[in-house]
């Protein structure tokens, strides 16, 4: 009784709202116009980077055809466009915890059924510069609740960003790899963790997946078995 009228004044004083939006719905989440305007990821899709096919395919794509990434699987919750970004940067602005659990849940999700076996949660780090001026990184939020979710170790000491890279924004693909190239390390104090293991690699958005890329190479080169990277959002590079 004493519970159900909290649950009432909660729902009285701070009623759920879209979390696009802004508006009053019954329920967490996204209003049912905002619900429509997402591009949420479906089969068919290459088996490799997730990125989505116009026609049914149990086929890889063009691009991991032709290299192959150092991950073994992509999936994202849904696509990044005007409307995914806006909700994304409220989340990396907005220092708002409601955002993250409802990305966090969308994505683990999408990914459910391939990260099922997996060992430990891994957060694409970012300097600690970065983080000293951002305060977090929206990347370890994102993994520490998949990882709660999904029943997995989460592990964000594994991984570290040594050295600074400028923005990846409007980079191409080769200079995206470059630009990323040895800036990633595995702590030699947790290096034991990663072998055999399979891993799950949380990022907010990838786009020409260079940096999942580039923390894929050095978790397998540490002993990964395999790697299994989990976004919120994906460009089509279309
Ligand atoms: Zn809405
Ligand atoms: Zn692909």
């Amino acid at each position: 009784m004493l519970n159900r009228l909290l649950l009432y004044l909660k729902d009285l004083c701070f009623p759920a709202s879209c979390v696009s939006c802004g508006q009053i719905v019954e329920s967490e989440g996204l209003c049912s116009e905002c619900w429509k305007q997402i591009k949420w990821i479906s089969d068919p899709k290459c088996k490799i980077c997730g990125a989505p096919f116009e026609f049914e395919s149990d086929l890889i794509c063009g691009r991991c055809a032709k290299e192959k990434p150092r991950f073994d699987k992509a999936v994202a919750a849904f696509e990044y466009d005007d409307f995914s970004k806006n909700m994304i940067i409220r989340f990396k602005h907005g220092d708002s915890t409601r955002f993250c659990r409802q990305l966090a849940t969308w994505t683990y999700r999408a990914g459910e059924e391939a990260i099922r076996n997996a060992d430990l949660v891994v957060p694409v780090p970012i300097h600690f510069l970065k983080r000293l001026k951002r305060k977090y990184n929206q990347s370890e939020l994102l993994a520490r609740e998949i990882a709660k979710l999904a029943g997995v170790a989460y592990e964000p000491r594994i991984l570290r960003k040594k050295k600074r890279t400028p923005q990846q924004e409007g980079l191409s693909r080769n200079a995206r790899l470059k630009n990323v190239g040895g800036s990633f390390g595995v702590s030699e104090k947790y290096a034991d963790l990663t072998r055999g293991r399979t891993i799950v690699l949380v990022d907010d958005v990838t786009t020409t997946g260079a940096t999942a890329n580039e923390c894929a190479k050095v978790l397998k080169k540490n002993g990964a078995e395999k790697v299994i990277l989990l976004t919120v959002a994906r460009v089509d590079l279309k």
